[in-house]
């Protein structure tokens, strides 16, 4: 796949919107401006890549907005070398993004097409997540604590092996809600201490509960 000179262009005007719209963060901007969104989807999109939509990435799932995977990063506030769970690989965007920002990624994908998917395109990046094909609401306790987590699935309730696994002084960002909308909550854990924070209306495809398949 080729990232063109049009691309290149259409992509510094998604990162300006993203300005617009709120993002501060220039390290998060600067990772939306860097990896190639087209390459995560299929060819039929690829005009439409760098607009602020979301779409079909197989088995029924979609790839987050754009603006929706900036405002979660930002809230991670990653610094080089963190350890960082996902929960729903999906395209592998959002992996590359974390990536992108020096991030050790651990990604955990319940659909098994998706799962096989994300690999090659990581891999083409150069990037080297671990990514596992499995259950997000368990996490992934043998690479346990980390220092953000990110969940890109509407969960029905906050997943308590996820807040074990979250370190002193760790960030999660988790839209919480079982309807069509969902509502970014960012759990900040500090000693024995976890807050949590509303922080705005979201719409994710929900995080399922059955074991993977
Ligand atoms: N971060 C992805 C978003 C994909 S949509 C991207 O940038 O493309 C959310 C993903 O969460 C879907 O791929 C879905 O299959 C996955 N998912 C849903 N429930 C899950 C669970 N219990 N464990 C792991 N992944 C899950």
């Amino acid at each position: 796949m080729l990232d063109s000179y049009k691309h290149k262009g259409m992509r510094r005007q998604l990162v300006d919107e993203l300005r617009l719209k709120g993002i501060k963060d220039e390290q998060v901007l600067n990772a939306m401006n860097t990896i190639p969104r087209h390459f995560f989807l299929d060819k039929v999109f690829t005009e439409q890549a760098y607009s602020n939509m979301a779409f079909q990435i197989g088995a029924g799932q979609t790839i987050s907005h754009p603006f929706t995977v900036a405002f979660q990063t930002e809230l991670l506030r990653i610094q080089k070398g963190d350890k960082v769970l996902e929960i729903g690989t999906g395209s592998g965007f959002q992996t590359a993004i974390l990536c992108q920002l020096g991030a050790k990624v651990f990604s955990i994908e319940r659909q098994k097409e998706l799962f096989m998917k994300s690999q090659p395109i990581l891999d083409h990046f150069r990037f080297s997540p671990k990514l596992k094909f499995g259950d997000g609401y368990k996490g992934w306790p043998a690479f346990a604590p980390f220092n953000s987590i990110i969940v890109t699935c509407g969960a029905p309730f906050v997943p308590e092996d996820l807040v074990l696994q979250l370190a002193d002084n760790g960030r999660m960002v988790i839209p919480i809600g079982e309807g069509k909308n969902q509502e970014m909550i960012l759990i900040q854990k500090k000693g024995n201490q976890i807050t949590q924070e509303k922080l705005g209306v979201f719409s994710f495809v929900p995080m399922l509960k059955d074991t993977a398949k």
